[in-house]
């Protein structure tokens, strides 16, 4: 009788993610990924949440950011190891927000206020990237982290995963069933990412450029995405390559060049 039962609590928890992840197809129809928000034309903080929200407003399919870890715990929303000129791994939550403001006045935002920020939503995807950490403890230490609390606010639907760690990368596909994982370092071939259980890949474009890695990872049915993007040609070359996504700094850029 409880093996019946736990049999039928499996099968509920199985189709209410396949659910939950079928009643999202409102994602915006467009290759442009905005590298830590759409900050540039508007002259806003890099990784806050005012770029998150621009992003949003004029459409981009996702929006990136990084993920740190404080001394207590909290994962924070920042893109080097320390904010303003203060370390993160070392530093309380506490003594982040009391030390310095971003530019626009936000704090650093934790990871939750990023994601709730993003939740009211469902055309912009969440491009969540787990920074690579002093050591192996420490990136798991981040990455249950990062997984507990997307789990906690039923974020799935919105996130996809990138990290430059490949054992971060490994850590979230054998922990997080149906987790969409890219990895961003380069420096690993299509057919190995393929069979490491790899969404897909997201390298500087000059990869492409060096590599038949486009057309490999394509074949075997692996992501496309290249970063970081920003002049007219390397833009244009990739659209005509057929990568399935752009991480730029030009969003709007970016959307020109697509409407041609
Ligand atoms: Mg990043």
């Amino acid at each position: 009788m409880k093996k019946k039962i736990f049999v039928f609590i499996l099968v509920l928890a199985v189709t209410g993610t396949a659910l939950a992840q079928k009643a999202f197809k409102s994602w915006n129809k467009n290759l442009v990924i905005a590298h830590r928000g759409a900050w540039k034309t508007q002259n806003l903080p890099e990784n806050s949440i005012a770029s998150l929200k621009e992003a949003i407003r004029i459409g981009c399919f996702g929006s990136e950011f990084d993920v740190q870890l404080t001394s207590d715990g909290i994962p924070v929303v920042n893109h080097n190891a320390d904010f303003l000129g203060k370390d993160i791994a070392t530093s309380t939550y506490q003594e982040l927000i009391t030390y310095k403001k971003l530019g626009n006045g936000e704090s650093i935002p934790t990871l939750e206020e990023y994601i709730k920020a993003g939740q009211g939503q469902k055309k912009t995807k969440l491009i969540l990237e787990i920074k690579p950490q002093k050591n192996l403890d420490n990136e798991i230490v981040l990455t249950k982290k990062v997984i507990e609390t997307v789990n906690r606010l039923k974020a799935a639907p919105w996130i996809e995963y990138i990290s430059f760690s490949y054992d971060i990368c490994k850590y979230l596909i054998d922990h997080v069933p149906g987790a969409r994982v890219s990895y961003l370092k380069g420096d690993v071939e299509p057919a190995k990412l393929k069979a490491d259980g790899f969404y897909g890949l997201d390298y500087h474009y000059s990869v492409f450029e060096k590599t038949d890695w486009l057309t490999k990872a394509h074949e075997l049915g692996l992501i496309v995405n290249a970063w970081t993007v920003n002049a007219d040609k390397d833009m244009l070359r990739l659209i005509e390559q057929k990568a399935d996504y752009i991480t730029t700094n030009e969003p709007e850029l970016l959307f020109e060049k697509i409407k041609k």
